[in-house]
């Protein structure tokens, strides 16, 4: 069983061209749609008694929620960012964490023995503490972004020793070791003790790190872009999901599962939130396999 843990948001972003306000968004929701097209996937995390009714069967729709919580108290956690031109660099406006702030760390008995555990982007204490409730999960990734980095660079540090694999973007890694190549970057995460890195690099691809070797790849080449929030949660549910179906990680299953994640990605980027995530299907999918599968092949 394949658990995900991370943000429910309600998202407001802002680019040149467009603006979407209160969009179903948080890394938690990304990943876990994401992921469920390769596994099927169980949602845990918290909402306030604002978030839509419609939103909430959307996830049920796809995902077994028996893990999401509703405050009747609190409000949703809310992102409000914006994007330039060239829809490539985030400027964070506002986090209003609501809910997120006085989380307090649950899961359903039912969740407790599953075997494979994303800790999306979220706080590092409230991600180490909700592993704590797990029997003895096979394989455990996390993620995070320049927020914590900023607000609890320990705990992330402590967070990132306790996965075998951590994602997160170009800037996170260059802001976490204070370090302006990548590559180095790479091996420092790894260091911390991680089995290997995966450093995102948004239309430059993705660098996977794993028994001391480099594996570049390019990302899947799409010609809309809308919407880049939420490719690196996307991403990493698509990686996660693929993984929870193998027998081994090895670099080759690894790879494979870079793979996936340029895949979803470049779904998530198609439109607003996740209005083109939802909405595809198997072949979707299986067409930009056999695509990248010819872009990679020379
Ligand atoms: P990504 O574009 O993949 O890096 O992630 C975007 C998602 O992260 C958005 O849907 C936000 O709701 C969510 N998010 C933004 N800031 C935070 C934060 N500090 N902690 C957890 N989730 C966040």
């Amino acid at each position: 069983m394949l658990t995900i843990f991370g943000t429910i948001a309600l998202d407001t972003t802002r680019t040149p061209f467009h603006t979407v306000e209160r969009k179903l968004g948080g890394t938690a929701t990304f990943a876990s749609i994401s992921a469920s097209n390769y596994v099927p996937t169980s949602l845990l995390g918290i909402v306030g008694h604002d978030f839509p009714a419609a939103y909430l069967e959307l996830l049920k729709n796809r995902l077994d929620i028996r893990g999401l919580t509703i405050s009747q108290t609190e409000k949703t956690f809310h992102y409000d960012s914006s994007f330039g031109h060239d829809l490539a660099k985030r400027t964070t406006n506002k986090t209003e964490l609501n809910v997120i702030a006085n989380y307090q760390s649950t899961i359903p008995d039912d969740y407790i023995d599953s075997e494979y555990v994303y800790l999306a982007n979220n706080d590092p204490v409230q991600n180490m503490n909700i592993l704590k409730l797990f029997s003895g999960p096979k394989l455990v990734i996390c993620d995070t972004m320049d927020f914590w980095i900023v607000n609890k660079r320990d705990d992330v540090i402590k967070m990132i020793k306790k996965v075998d694999g951590i994602m997160l973007n170009e800037l996170e890694a260059k802001l976490l070791f204070n370090e302006n190549n990548i590559l180095k970057c790479a091996r420092l995460l790894v260091s911390n003790g991680p089995a290997f890195a995966v450093i995102n690099k948004g239309e430059n691809g993705s660098l996977l790190f794993h028994n001391d070797e480099f594996f570049p790849i390019p990302a899947y080449p799409t010609e809309i872009i809308k919407d880049p929030t939420g490719a690196g949660d996307s991403f990493g549910g698509a990686f996660m999901g693929y993984l929870s179906q193998q027998e081994k990680w090895d670099s080759k299953t690894l790879k494979n599962a870079m793979i996936q994640g340029n895949i979803m990605g470049s779904f998530a980027i198609e439109d607003y939130g996740v209005e083109k995530l939802a909405n595809i299907n198997a072949e979707d999918i299986q067409k930009r396999n056999q695509k990248y599968k010819e872009i990679l092949t020379f």
